[in-house]
């Protein structure tokens, strides 16, 4: 017979739970957010997943810079967005494409979250793993994410500083309180390496973020040193990830964690 109610909703329910959605989130922004998201993404997908990168931080999206995909428009196919393909195997759909560059971004929360409903209906059919480029805090978008596509799992950053470990501690806390994962903290900026001899030095200290998870009982998924090739290759558009240097190895290892 017809189907019930309830079966299209198990329906619509497996459509999007064989998708693993890993949000990235932090409490503060300029933490390095969507460098470590533009980067897990590409090193997910140079370990053959099929990996596509949604880019929902309303305040800054910056991941279309990050992947090298400025001034590309997505299209609409059968009232659907369709993914912008990038260099490094990572299809994006940013905020900033659906706005015009330079005009400021001043999303009101419903508009919000209807741009970022319609990125992530988007065609991913061809992706195994999206990830979620947050904006910082706890906001309406990630009251919508939350509530509507429940991630598999979310990736805290922080800086090693004090105040961005408690902003990512309340982050946190909302990701607990709505039964989502937390798959572990990753520290950046986390000392600084010599751009003469590559040694890294702790002139700020570091291990903050690994004690803040292992307070939470959380996995602690490493440190990312504050190094200024990861700063020229992300303004370039070739995120470090995607080379073999130096810079991309924390990304390699960070995505390795997290796809265990
Ligand atoms: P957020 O998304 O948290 O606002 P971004 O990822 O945009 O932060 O990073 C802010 C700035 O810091 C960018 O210019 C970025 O290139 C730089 N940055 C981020 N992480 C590092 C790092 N580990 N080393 C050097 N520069 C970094």
């Amino acid at each position: 017979g017809m189907p019930g109610v309830a079966d299209v909703r198990v329906a619509m329910m497996a459509d999007k739970v064989a998708r693993r959605i890993i949000a990235v989130a932090s409490g503060k922004g300029g933490v390095g957010k969507s460098t470590v998201s533009a980067n897990l993404a590409v090193a997910l997908a140079r370990q053959g997943r099929k990996v596509g990168l949604v880019d929902a931080d309303i305040y800054g999206p910056s991941q279309a810079r990050l992947l090298g995909a400025e001034g590309m428009k997505p299209k609409a196919r059968d009232s659907k967005l369709e993914p912008v393909a990038t260099a490094w195997g990572v299809p994006v759909l940013s905020m900033g494409q659906l706005s015009d560059p330079g005009q400021s971004i001043a999303w009101r929360g419903p508009m919000a979250a209807g741009a970022l409903t319609q990125m992530l209906e988007g065609h991913w059919d061809d992706c195994d793993v999206l990830v979620v480029d947050l904006p910082p805090g706890t906001g309406d978008i990630q009251l919508t994410m939350l509530q509507k596509f429940k991630p598999a799992g979310a990736v805290i950053v922080s800086t090693p500083q004090d105040l961005a470990l408690i902003d990512a501690t309340r982050a946190m806390e909302l990701f607990d309180k709505s039964q989502v994962p937390v798959i572990g903290v990753v520290e950046n900026m986390a000392g600084y390496a010599c751009p003469h001899c590559g040694e890294v030095s702790d002139p700020f200290g570091s291990g903050g973020a690994e004690a803040v998870a292992g307070q939470r009982g959380v996995p602690f998924l490493g440190r990312i040193p504050l190094d200024m090739a990861i700063r020229l290759e992300s303004d370039a558009g070739t995120p470090p990830a995607a080379g073999d240097a130096p810079q991309g190895q924390a990304f390699r290892a960070l995505a390795q964690r997290v796809g265990e």
